[in-house]
């Protein structure tokens, strides 16, 4: 199999040494992972070894299969934090995050905006900016910060396309800002993709408001909740309130082929992901 299929896959764990996350994405057939460079509940991790860094780098290149690995931070940062210590936290641990990728090769760091602590949306957005900013100001490596498309649950930012548009904007560093669509968050957060022509509106609003090249991965989630629901809770696919239709748009849209298409659904273990994938797969039409 040659490194020019589609970049499909699903988030696998790390457990037992990061290089194993290249492996295990081998056998559930993903060309793509998505992982945690470490425990995504704490907020500090053991440095990285050359040995780990050298290991895990030579696992992916000497990978038939696997082209890209993603990155998503620990649930614990909030970079809208104004609470002193809380903010100090975010700021150290996902600089940590940021370095780590860079060691990995990793390009791509998705990231939850953060949730509004009794602050306005307007002071919201530009703490969560400034924050990105003097993370990113310090980083030499090639890694971008990807920010996470949310449900709406609670005071969480990044549910409208236009709040991630307002944070990339006041960033200095905005070349180094991306924007991940999840297709469960976008559906509760009320953008209607059960038709193909709500599908196709969602999309050509995304390019509208964001352009074409801030979208650097794509989670492709089912949702348990309805259309607006505002509720975060992933259905495997087919399973939930977004129709299959949904998906095999996605998996046509030739815009969509180079970008990391990555299931996060609940599975009882990882081997589970092989038949969504093959379904995901078998959607295509050549
Ligand atoms: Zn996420
Ligand atoms: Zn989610």
């Amino acid at each position: 199999m040659s490194k020019k299929e589609i970049l499909l896959g699903a988030h696998v764990s790390i457990a037992g040494g990061i290089y194993k996350a290249i492996t295990r994405g081998e056998e559930i057939g993903a060309t793509v992972i998505q992982i945690f460079t470490k425990s995504s509940r704490s907020w500090t991790a053991k440095k990285l070894t050359s040995n780990e860094i050298q290991k895990f780098k030579d696992n992916w290149k000497n990978s038939k299969k696997i082209q890209q690995v993603v990155a998503h931070t620990s649930y614990l940062i909030n970079l809208a934090a104004k609470n002193h210590s809380l903010e100090k936290k975010s700021i150290k641990s996902l600089s940590l995050e940021l370095k780590r990728c860079e060691e990995l090769g990793i390009p791509y760091l998705v990231l939850h905006p953060g949730s509004l602590v009794g602050q306005t949306e307007e002071e919201g957005i530009k703490k969560i900016s400034q924050n990105l900013d003097s993370i990113l100001k310090n980083s030499k490596g090639k890694t971008s910060i990807v920010l996470e498309t949310t449900a709406g649950q609670g005071t969480s930012i990044g549910h409208t396309f236009e709040q991630l548009k307002k944070i990339r904007l006041a960033c200095k560093e905005k070349n180094k800002v991306g924007v991940c669509i999840d297709t469960c968050h976008i559906f509760a957060a009320g953008y209607d993709i059960s038709t193909k022509k709500g599908y196709h509106k969602v999309m050509k609003k995304f390019e509208k408001i964001l352009g074409k090249k801030v979208l650097k991965v794509i989670h492709l989630n089912d949702s348990k909740g309805d259309l607006g629901s505002k509720i975060d809770r992933h259905a495997n696919i087919g399973k939930g309130k977004i129709p299959k239709q949904t998906f095999s748009l996605i998996m046509n849209d030739k815009r969509f082929f180079t970008i990391p298409k990555i299931l996060e659904t609940p599975v009882q273990q990882e081997k589970d992901f092989v038949n969504e994938i093959k379904l995901l797969k078998k959607m295509i039409i050549d």
